[in-house]
């Protein structure tokens, strides 16, 4: 028998021709314990529904032990969900909720007996079997939710969100008995959440998604200590992420300073850097002298007390710099501070241009994804220029009409911006994530045509915001698509 119980290969899910889910590709191994961690409709609960066998994916396979059941209606799967809506029967006592599922599949009276009082043993809730649901409280439903779910000895248990409902104390709770039980009954876990304290606490493997695809998947030390880009770093607890340059051999420089780090990439590579707060450390210089060791300096701009420890927020340059300490800091202190080699996580940048294939209409204007824009296409042509009839003239004399030719286009990050005011605009659309680099936000647009901008701005929008994108004549850089084609 293999050793993965569950592998999604190639899962793609459309919705109205519109891509929630896509590349999504895991493996989830017998008895573990996975979580699906992200924002509100990044597609965990789609997944979820298709390894339930609730919705059929439109690409890819979906294998149980080795073979595809891709196909197979959700009572032939030996899968079990609970929800966060417990879906419990009002009507039916606790007993009867749990023995339903064994009555219809027409267990002897005594072993459904049996194996109920097993299920309240395992869920801490023997004695409960006559109670009406009505008269639980919401930790109590849950278990109940569980039992009723682990009755039947599925191999897998699918859980979307099912402490979403509970106090922050009863999660907490729960989180800890859900992870014995688990432990206990050997049974493996797909979970899902979208609260990462959860799914670090909880997990043996944790795959961050965004916009429904896989962002990260590992352990939670390895998602926390080596976010794989500044999505996973700003999603899975507090992060500084600054931009970086790489300037020598293990030497990265930000916030203009140069600082030894252990990630190595080619001189120059530009990089966002991740600095947990709690690994910046500081001495306040209106009590301690100047030290050799330090390597920024800043005021403090602002002190918050967070129960365990401060935030500290501090201002360096153009960078706002977060710090966690257990001491806390005076608003207006002069501070230096210090970062250990192996604090400095170094990723390289996502995005730094926009790109898309578009086809050239006139000879200043270029279509491509929400619709026409004027451009240059003399810089298709090095040395060429447009003449009276608009034709391109290229520096040997030749004419030719570039109507229809096929070019890609790239817009640097940093050459757009967004506004609120929609008139006249072609790329409108909403803010779908955005993450604080320290001088500025790094937003992520998805327009009404479905089409991805990244852009930079100082100001801070919110996520869902709707703005149109402003995309000036001189950001469009041209070149021949190779593959395209000349009408
Ligand atoms: P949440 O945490 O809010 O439950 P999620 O990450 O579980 O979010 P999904 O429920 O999987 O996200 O939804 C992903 C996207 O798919 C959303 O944009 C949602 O509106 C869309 N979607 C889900 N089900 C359907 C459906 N039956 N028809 C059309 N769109 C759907």
């Amino acid at each position: 028998m293999t050793d993965n119980i569950i592998e999604l290969v190639g899962i793609k899910k459309c919705f109205d021709g519109e891509a929630v889910v896509e590349d999504f590709n895991l493996t989830v191994k017998r008895g573990e314990f996975v979580t699906l961690l992200g924002p509100s409709g990044c597609g965990k609960t789609t997944t979820l529904r298709m390894i339930a066998g609730f919705e059929l994916p439109t690409e890819g396979k979906i294998l149980l032990n080795g073979e595809d059941i891709s196909g197979l209606p959700p009572y032939k799967r030996s899968i079990n969900t609970v929800f966060q809506r417990y879906a419990l029967f009002p009507h039916l006592n606790v007993y009867e909720n749990i023995a339903f599922g064994l009555k219809l599949k027409k267990l002897e009276k005594k072993e459904i007996v049996d194996k109920v009082a097993k299920v309240l043993d395992v869920v801490d809730m023997e004695g409960f079997e006559k109670r009406r649901i009505s008269t639980l409280s919401g930790g109590q439903q849950q278990r109940i939710a569980i039992a009723r779910a682990i009755v039947n000895e599925p191999e897998i248990l699918l859980l979307d969100e099912p402490l979403g409902a509970l106090d922050l104390k009863m999660r907490k709770e729960m989180q800890l008995e859900l992870m014995e039980m688990q432990h206990n009954l050997g049974i493996t876990f797909i979970y899902v959440t979208h609260d990462q304290e959860e799914a670090l606490t909880m997990s043996d493997k944790i795959v961050v998604m965004a916009n429904g695809r896989i962002q990260q998947t590992g352990t939670p030390e390895k998602i926390y200590n080596e976010p794989s880009n500044a999505f996973v770093a700003d999603f899975i607890g507090e992060s500084n992420i600054f931009n970086g340059t790489m300037t020598g051999l293990l030497k990265v420089t930000f916030c203009d300073a140069e600082f030894e780090c252990l990630d190595n990439y080619p001189r120059g590579t530009k990089l966002d850097v991740v600095v947990r707060p709690e690994d910046i450390f500081f001495n306040d210089l209106s009590v301690t002298k100047p030290s050799s060791a330090g390597q920024l300096t800043g005021e403090v701009i602002s002190v918050v007390f967070k129960g365990i420890h401060y935030e500290i927020t501090v201002q360096c340059g153009k960078n706002e710099v977060v710090i966690q300490r257990t001491r806390s800091a005076n608003v207006g202190d002069t501070v230096e501070m210090y970062i250990e080699p192996d604090a400095i996580h170094c990723m390289p940048c996502d995005t730094l241009v926009n790109s898309f294939e578009g086809e050239i209409t006139k000879h200043n204007m270029v279509e491509f994804g929400d619709g026409e824009y004027e451009c240059d296409v003399t810089m298709l042509y090095p040395g060429s220029h447009i003449d009276e009839d608009g034709y391109v003239v290229t520096g040997d004399g030749e004419r030719i009409d570039v109507r229809g030719i096929r070019v890609n286009v790239e817009i640097p990050v940093e050459a757009i911006s967004m506004s609120d005011d929609q008139e006249g605009t072609r790329a409108c659309g909403n803010i779908i994530n955005l993450i604080y680099k320290g001088d500025h936000y790094n937003y992520l647009i998805k327009t009404d045509n479905g089409f991805e901008y990244v852009l930079d701005d100082e100001y801070l929008w919110n996520e869902n915001d709707y703005v149109s994108i402003i995309i000036p004549k001189e950001a469009i850089k041209l070149t021949m698509n190779t593959e395209g084609t000349v009408n």
